[in-house]
């Protein structure tokens, strides 16, 4: 089974955590308690053992009941009822007229051994009774001599039993504990995670159509106050993006429908009444000037859409840049002749570039175009290459209408044409220089400008260019 909630999840596993840190502590608690407890037993059993000894040591007369009594008071703090006391002597023997267990202590070789030796010895033995019994025996030492043994013993059963009730009260706290626990992390998830409900709530309202709502953030200054910034700034991303594409649209069908009226109206008109073969070929030629219109538009809009998704279908290859600029050169000089500009050619370096020689030609012919464009009669257009740092860098420069510093922030938007270009008579969509700027992109490279009203503008286009080593 897959748990879907965070929330459920985190809890189960803090749960898990806490009660194995629970059983660990419980067992450590029982473990030392354990210890603690024989440790107590046998302190008190040697004080008895030794107190007992050191009587026999100086009384001739047997012990009476009430002195084993009497010495396990001291000790213990009471008689216990099964408790156990032997005397032996150096052999082994018990010696009579003592008050003897109502069951005899064992005793066994090694422990006698050991008492020989005037060692004692703490053993713990389940054969006696009901319940383990623990036992010490101590040899009287008179004169370097073992003279006796003491053997006394205790029963373990209030041990085993205090033990057993401390185990049951652990028992019975632990699921209280885990219980408490899986809780208190429960409110605990519940309560971290609610924020993120929150934004899955806000963004569920967020659609395409309408993407100006914010998801709130916490104000934690955590994790999700992050991601909510981060998503934030996503969405601003993408509201940018889709009004861009609203405005690219709304522009395009403008553009294309003010030919498309003008072809309309003229046909029109043409068609009102009887017209002289001129007229109709008068009508045509402009019908037919606008459908070159159309078409430029259509395909300059294709062109954009492709370079927008990465899809600019270029064949790169090792070429000679120069090549291309001439040939630019050569095309734009009928162009500036009729203009009345003179198309100039400045420095001409050999620079080898890796591209398409078809785009780049239309990337510098927008450029030279739009320099004869905007130039008045008798301006001059310049047309340089070479080589700057690991760049091949082409610029045109005019002495035309120029540029004001907002206008150069504008002018690679497709469809935006400066006030004096619209009122001029040279017309255009306003998506060449997008189009220059894409080609510029695709190979890895740009194009920057400097421009002065009045006095003229520098466009540049910066190619990668390939090491003379390559
Ligand atoms: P258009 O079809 O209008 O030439 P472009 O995208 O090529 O479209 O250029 C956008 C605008 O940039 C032009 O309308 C013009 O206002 C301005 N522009 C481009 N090149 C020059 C230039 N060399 N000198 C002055 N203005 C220019």
């Amino acid at each position: 089974m897959r748990l879907r909630s965070i929330g459920t999840r985190l809890t189960l596993w803090y749960t898990a955590v806490l009660t194995l840190t629970f059983l660990l502590l419980e067992s450590a608690t029982y473990g030392l308690l354990s210890y603690s407890l024989s440790q107590e037993v046998d302190k008190a059993l040697d004080g008895v053992t030794r107190a007992l000894a050191s009587q026999a040591r100086s009384r001739s007369t047997p012990f009476f009941r009430s002195d084993i009594d009497e010495a396990f008071r001291r000790f213990f703090g009471f008689s216990p009822m099964d408790r156990y006391f032997d005397m032996r002597d150096p052999r082994g023997r018990l010696v009579p007229e003592q008050p003897t267990s109502p069951r005899k202590l064992p005793l066994s070789r090694e422990t006698a051994e050991r008492a020989s030796q005037g060692l004692t010895t703490f053993e713990t033995l389940t054969d006696i009774g009901e319940y383990p019994v623990r036992i010490v025996t101590m040899p009287i030492v008179e004169s370097g001599r073992v003279i006796n043994l003491v053997q006394v013993g205790l029963s373990l059963e209030s041990v085993l039993h205090a033990k057993r009730q401390f185990l049951i009260s652990l028992a019975a706290i632990l699921p209280i504990a885990v219980l408490l626990a899986g809780g208190g992390g429960m409110l605990l998830a519940r309560r971290a995670l609610r924020p993120v409900d929150h934004m899955a709530t806000t963004a569920r309202r967020i659609s395409g159509e309408d993407l100006s709502g914010r998801l709130e953030e916490p104000g934690g200054g955590d994790e999700l106050d992050r991601l909510a910034k981060t998503l934030n700034q996503m969405l601003e991303r993408l509201d940018i993006a889709l009004q861009q594409i609203r405005q690219f649209s709304a522009d395009a069908s403008h553009e294309l429908q003010t030919p498309l009226t003008i072809l309309k109206g003229e046909l029109e008109v043409a068609l009102r009444a009887e017209r002289s073969p001129t007229e109709y070929r008068r009508v045509l030629t402009s019908a037919l000037e606008e459908i070159d219109r159309i078409s430029d538009l259509v395909e300059g809009l294709l062109l954009l859409s492709r370079s927008d998704v990465g899809m600019f279908r270029m064949a790169p290859r090792r070429i000679e840049l120069a090549q291309v600029v001439m040939e630019v050169y050569e095309r734009a000089a009928i162009l500036a002749q009729k203009q009345g500009v003179v198309l100039d050619l400045g420095t001409m370096e050999a620079v080898p570039v890796d591209g398409d020689p078809e785009w780049l030609h239309r990337l510098i012919l927008n450029l030279v175009d739009n320099a004869i464009k905007y130039t008045p009669e008798n301006g001059k257009v310049t047309l340089s290459l070479y080589q700057d740092d690991a760049w091949a860098a082409i610029d045109i420069s005019d002495t035309g209408i120029g540029l004001t510093v907002e206008e150069q922030e504008q002018i690679f938007k497709p469809f935006y044409r400066t006030e004096q270009a619209s009122s001029g008579i040279e017309k255009g969509a306003g998506l060449g220089l997008s189009i220059a700027s894409s080609i510029a992109q695709a190979h890895g490279g740009r194009i920057e400008v400097d421009s002065r009203p009045g006095s003229g503008s520098v466009f540049c286009v910066r190619l990668p260019r390939v090491s003379q080593q390559n």
